[in-house]
């Protein structure tokens, strides 16, 4: 796809107000393929300003037709799936399979649950002698990560959209393109202008601008925990809605009970999908003592054995920040079992996939956010041990669970401090609400609860 070189706002492709760009690089060579417009604070007020214009007819718009138009943007995105699979591998480098069913596949899931969640849900419910009105909260400025570029807009779009809001979203620069046809998917879809608008560009200066627009009701934010920290600073301020979905440091707790070969394979494989670049990867593995040493020579040979199959980190920045971290668990006393901080070729932004042993509660590795392709494994004595370990982090994201039985593993999961536990491996279900405990965020995406972020509610008393 070449890029636009302008704005998505009010329908139309409308130039940028200043002459700044952004590079879009392919991770995997290192080569410019594209640039987009820088876009400044001028641009997010016009398109602030189309989104409040067209919000009172997209909130009047009936849900079941709003629904139907999700669905259109739905069949859109399956239609362009080959397309989109192809942009985020140009711009951000997952590996084609991976592109393919995850980064293009999920979110065609998820706008279809929100096209029938739209239709489906109960705008207005009676609680006694009260009717309670859901209604939109109005103009949502939508800020997203490069992890998972169309999951993460389609998370916050397509609810929103289905509430009766209307969006401005600002994506992250590292993957524009894959924003850009997103665009033209809405456009496509028949969606009506205004409803939803594009402003490519800079974290601080147009995400900064979106977050501290006045006309922008709530501020739906993915991304690092430090960033979410100053937009939830100044949404209060504002007393402004905002909705986080921040960083993890998830545990993948291996019960002595469980399949071990079967839990440390499906750890491996977790932790290393997208190439680490997953907040909600289980990136802490907690084996009871008398297993430790065998399930490290498990998860090194299964981590030895991805060769070619993974893909480059997003950028020389996110290359540079995982090798540093490596180099800082081998610093701390950590034993490296697999990969370590060398690149393992000269061109690209690639990190081998990466495996620590003997990786102790207070390491850095163990309490900071990674972002790349490193497992830790951790040594738990008892039950309890294993859970002071797994709620020992600021985070509260993610996290797993294995055992013999599913009520065992059921039992344990209610004392981790997490929002979404993968019992015995689990399985994907859009529907299902995704969020933080403590500073893994605030609110959820995904289903009922998703859609809720995007309601207020008015009681009316008879
Ligand atoms: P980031 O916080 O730097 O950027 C995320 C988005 O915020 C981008 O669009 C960026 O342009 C924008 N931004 C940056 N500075 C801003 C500012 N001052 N004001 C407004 N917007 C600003 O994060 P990143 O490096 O792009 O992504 C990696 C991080 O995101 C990781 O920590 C990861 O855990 C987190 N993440 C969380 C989830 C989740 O669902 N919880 C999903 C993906 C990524």
């Amino acid at each position: 796809m070449k890029a636009h070189d302008g704005m998505y706002i009010d329908g139309a492709w409308r130039p940028a107000v200043g002459r700044d760009t952004i590079a879009v690089v392919n991770p995997a060579d290192e080569q410019e393929i594209d640039r987009v417009p820088a876009g400044t604070a001028e641009d997010v007020d016009t398109a602030v300003r189309a989104a409040r214009a067209a919000l009172p007819g997209w909130a009047a718009t009936p849900p079941a037709e709003r629904g139907a138009l999700i669905g259109a943007l739905r069949d859109v995105l399956v239609a362009r799936q080959d397309e989109i699979a192809e942009t985020v591998t140009a711009e951000m480098g997952s590996p084609p399979p991976f592109a393919q069913k995850v980064q293009a596949g999920l979110p065609v899931l998820v706008a279809g649950s929100y096209a029938e969640l739209a239709a489906e849900y109960a705008f207005e419910e009676k609680v006694g002698n009260s009717v309670v009105h859901h209604e939109p909260v109005g103009v949502v400025g939508a800020i997203t990560p490069w992890n998972y570029p169309l999951h993460q807009i389609v998370a916050k779009v397509a609810p929103a959209l289905a509430a009766g809001c209307t969006v401005v979203l600002k994506p992250a620069e590292d993957t524009p393109l894959t924003a850009q046809l997103f665009a033209e998917a809405v456009d496509q879809a028949g969606i009506p202008a205004g409803v939803f608008n594009l402003v490519t560009g800079l974290g601080p200066v147009a995400g900064q601008a979106l977050a501290e627009h006045e006309g922008v009701d709530l501020v739906s934010f993915t991304g690092s925990t430090a960033v979410g920290r100053r937009i939830a600073a100044t949404a209060g301020a504002a007393i402004k809605k905002v909705a986080l979905e921040l960083g993890g440091k998830s545990a993948n707790v291996i019960l002595p009970s469980a399949d071990l070969d079967r839990a440390v394979a499906v750890g491996v494989a977790n932790v290393m999908s997208n190439s680490g670049q997953t907040c909600s990867a289980w990136t802490r593995m907690l084996v009871h003592t008398s297993q430790y040493e065998r399930a490290v020579e498990l998860a090194a040979e299964a981590a030895g054995r991805y060769g070619d199959r993974i893909g480059p980190l997003v950028s020389a920045k996110q290359r540079e920040r995982v090798r540093g971290y490596i180099e800082k668990g081998v610093a701390e006393g950590a034993r490296l079992v697999a990969g370590g901080a060398e690149p393992p070729c000269e061109q690209g932004y690639f990190v081998s996939p990466t495996v620590f042993a003997d990786v102790t509660p207070e390491m850095t590795v163990a309490q900071e956010e990674i972002f790349g392709p490193v497992l830790t494994i951790l040594r738990y004595e008892d039950e309890d041990d294993a859970v002071r370990i797994a709620n020992g982090t600021v985070y509260g994201l993610a996290g797993a669970v294995w055992a013999g039985e599913e009520a065992e593993a059921v039992t344990f999961a209610r004392r981790l401090d997490t929002g979404q536990v993968d019992i015995n491996g689990g399985r994907f279900n859009p529907r299902a609400p995704f969020g933080g405990y403590k500073q893994s965020g605030v609110g959820r995406e995904l289903g009922t609860h998703g859609l809720a972020e995007y309601l207020q509610t008015k009681s009316l008393q008879f």
